[in-house]
């Protein structure tokens, strides 16, 4: 189909002083746990969105001096030559499609332990590091400090050259880097010329620009990603006064500016806590101010948004790098006329959290992220059937829905037989949980693939029993048949039933997502699971006026969700609904009316009125799986060669791991795995010694 005329204004060439971006989408700098130890993967990642019609695809943070070393996190790495080869492998793989290939310099400043190279942090002042409460402190830069960090940053934008890079961004953003924290009165009281006024905090961030232009800037653009307020009110960088301020005393020096908000909680907010285009208010100014190119994120997924943002007289570019990593072919599709086929991110951060955990990232939308080489996944191809099977998918949730929809461009015939009202089994509970509903994009965009393939075919209403299946007459049977939160309160910490914790006392998350509410006013949530539920437990409600406690083992609400960037926005806004929490407290019981817990630093013992909801595990869902397998004659009988469990069913875990399961099972079908080999491509190492 042709592209629609209202969305020309989008690919748009845009040039960035001495190059020329194909179009207004720029992949943004962003982390992926591969980088520098995983580089073949990276490399594949990065050339997928230029594949994907990303004008320009930039690095995710490229740390270039060994007192600035980004360790434990895995993101690329240039300190010296021997780093040129891996980052101009990603060039080469961003060229071959014709878009622009950025790189993104850092020095994390006091906020780096430097664990790996052992070299002393450096900072404006004397303080602790600020990264994971590491237990060293920066030491303050003088001026020959100074000089040697521009020198080597410098030599970064030389080297990044020499590995065939068309755009240097000099980063001073997420309160995470040298520049943003000699511009932060909070990290800088020096009393030198690099302190005191907005002009001399400012000074080392012009200096690094001035050197960047004066190095590379004849043949590479010059991108300033600047954040311009830290939302933190006067204690930090507001748009309305020293952002704005500095924007106006650096407007036309860089080439393009790309501009955000601080820190990386803020820039990065989740659906649960931002719409899309939320920072488009504290970045309005710049373009008023500057008459050169302006981009910035926002989780723009809809070209629409794209095309008034720009119209609106935003922004120039959309940047984006989370709808970029749920589909790496956003702007081939709007160039194709096939926008109802953009896989839309949720807004969820799992991509974040495997960064946060230095593992190669993943995506709950798609599945082939972090895959492109180790596995040889295309997010937009995948091999033809390998037989003329019929395939049977039980269930109808994130496993079997993905299942489904690439069985189906495989060219297998399948049947979807579901047995509620509605597919999307927990995406579709879950996204009516309070300010969920993106989460729906997970069951939409299957749907809305599988729709029109005559292969495969949805039954709703249809709960199937074993004898179902076998008379079936499949060839193929993945259960997808999903989990159930259990109610007896057992998880990681408590290890047996808790003593009256039973139903209607005790109800479970799915209880009260099927409407059940506690009978007495009060309420204690018990979290044990220490992701999201808990807490939206908590949140719902709290919102519906039940006075609720939130009881946990961990040393915070939610403390997985400080790898998605949530922690602090959940505990606030749980706080705001009055919820009152205990850390380090679990239950021991439940009484006549009320529930008795533990302080488990004291072992203290305490009560609190009410109810109990346990959100502490969930159990398969898999009472098909034995009396299908435990008679291979009559499976064979019935024609059936093979039984499979995918998604919860098999190992109740995130949405993405079902999503992810449920990819392989398809991708997998009718192929020869290994059982006992690895069952992706592992990196070569290039050793010195022992070889
Ligand atoms: P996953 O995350 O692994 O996809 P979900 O719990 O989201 O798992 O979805 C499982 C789906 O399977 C639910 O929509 C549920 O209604 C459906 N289901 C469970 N048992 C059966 C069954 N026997 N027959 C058909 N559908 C089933
Ligand atoms: Fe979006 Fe979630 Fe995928 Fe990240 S993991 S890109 S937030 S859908």
């Amino acid at each position: 189909m042709p592209r629609d005329p209202r969305y020309d204004i989008l690919f748009e060439p845009i040039r960035i002083g001495p190059v020329t971006a194909p179009n207004r989408f720029y992949q943004a700098p962003h982390c992926n746990g591969m980088g520098r130890l995983f580089p073949d993967s990276m490399i594949a990642m990065r050339g997928m969105k230029a594949e994907g019609g990303w004008g320009i695809v930039a690095t995710e943070q490229c740390d270039f001096h060994p007192t600035g070393d980004v360790q434990p996190f895995t993101e690329t790495r240039l300190w010296g030559d021997m780093d040129v080869p891996y980052l101009a492998g990603m060039v080469n793989e961003v060229h071959k499609h014709g878009s622009l290939a950025a790189i993104e310099l850092v020095h994390n400043g006091h906020d780096t332990g430097n664990i790996y190279s052992r070299e002393v942090p450096i900072g404006p002042m004397h303080r602790p590091v600020t990264w994971l409460d590491h237990p060293v402190q920066a030491r303050a830069m003088d001026l020959t400090d100074i000089r040697a960090y521009r020198r080597w940053h410098r030599n970064a934008a030389l080297r990044a050259r020499k590995a065939g890079f068309d755009i240097v961004v000099v980063y001073a953003g997420h309160d995470g880097t040298m520049p943003s924290h000699f511009l932060s009165r909070r990290h800088n009281q020096r009393g030198d010329e690099y302190g005191g006024s907005l002009e001399n905090r400012l000074r080392l961030y012009r200096e690094l620009l001035e050197d960047t232009l004066d190095a590379v800037g004849d043949t590479m653009g010059v991108v300033a990603r600047f954040a311009v307020d830290e939302m933190m009110g006067p204690d930090g960088l507001e748009w309305e006064n020293e952002g704005r301020d500095a924007i106006e005393m650096m407007a036309e020096m860089p080439d393009m500016w790309d501009v955000n908000v601080a820190d990386w909680s803020n820039d990065s907010k989740t659906s649960r806590f931002a719409p899309e285009g939320y920072q488009e208010d504290y970045i309005a100014f710049v373009k008023q101010v500057s008459s050169k190119p302006v981009a910035t994120v926002g989780r723009y997924t809809s070209p629409d948004t794209m095309v008034s943002a720009i119209k609106r007289g935003l922004v120039d570019m959309i940047c984006a790098a989370r709808p970029s990593i749920a589909d790496p072919f956003l702007p081939k599709k709007i160039e194709e006329g096939r926008v109802d086929d953009i896989r839309e991110c949720i807004g969820c951060n799992i991509c974040a959290a495997w960064n946060n955990i230095s593992a190669p990232i993943r995506c709950t939308q798609n599945p082939t992220m972090g895959e492109e080489w180790r596995k040889g996944w295309h997010p937009e191809q995948i091999k033809a059937k390998g037989s003329d099977s019929h395939v049977l998918v039980v269930g109808a949730g994130p496993a079997g829905l993905e299942a489904a929809h690439q069985l189906g461009k495989r060219g297998y015939r399948v049947t979807l037989a579901e047995a509620g009202t509605q597919a999307g089994g927990r995406v579709s509970r879950e996204s009516a949980l309070p300010n969920l509903n993106a989460w729906a994009r997970v069951r939409d965009y299957r749907l809305g693939q599988i729709a029109p393939m005559v292969n495969v075919d949805l039954y709703l209403n249809s709960e199937l029993s074993a004898q179902d299946v076998l008379e079936f007459g499949a060839d193929h049977v993945a259960l997808a048949t999903g989990s159930t939160w259990r109610r007896d309160g057992v998880g990681r910490h408590v290890r047996a039933p808790i003593p009256g914790a039973e139903f209607p006392r005790a109800l479970s998350p799915d209880d009260i997502m099927d409407g059940k509410r506690p009978k007495m006013g009060p309420v204690v949530v018990f979290d044990d699971d220490h992701y999201y539920m808990g807490s939206m437990m908590a949140d719902l409600l709290a919102g519906e006026g039940y006075q609720v406690t939130l009881v946990t083992p961990g040393l915070c609400v939610s403390s997985w969700t400080e790898h998605t960037l949530e922690q602090e926005h959940i505990e606030k806004r749980l706080v705001g609904l009055g919820v009152e929490i205990l850390p380090r407290h679990s239950v021991v019981a439940l009484g006549a009316g009320d529930v008795e817990l533990v302080n488990l630093v004291t072992g203290e013992k305490l009560k609190r009125p009410g109810d109990l909801v346990p959100v502490t595990m969930r159990l398969p869902n898999d009472v098909l799986y034995s009396p299908l397998m435990e008679d291979p004659a009559r499976l064979q009988d019935a024609g059936i060669k093979s039984v499979r469990r995918i998604g919860d069913c098999y190992g109740p875990a995130t949405i993405a791991a079902a999503v992810y399961e449920g990819h392989r099972y398809a991708r997998e079908l009718d192929t020869k795995v290994d059982p006992d080999g690895v069952p992706f491509k592992t990196v070569k190492y290039d050793l010195e010694l022992g070889g």
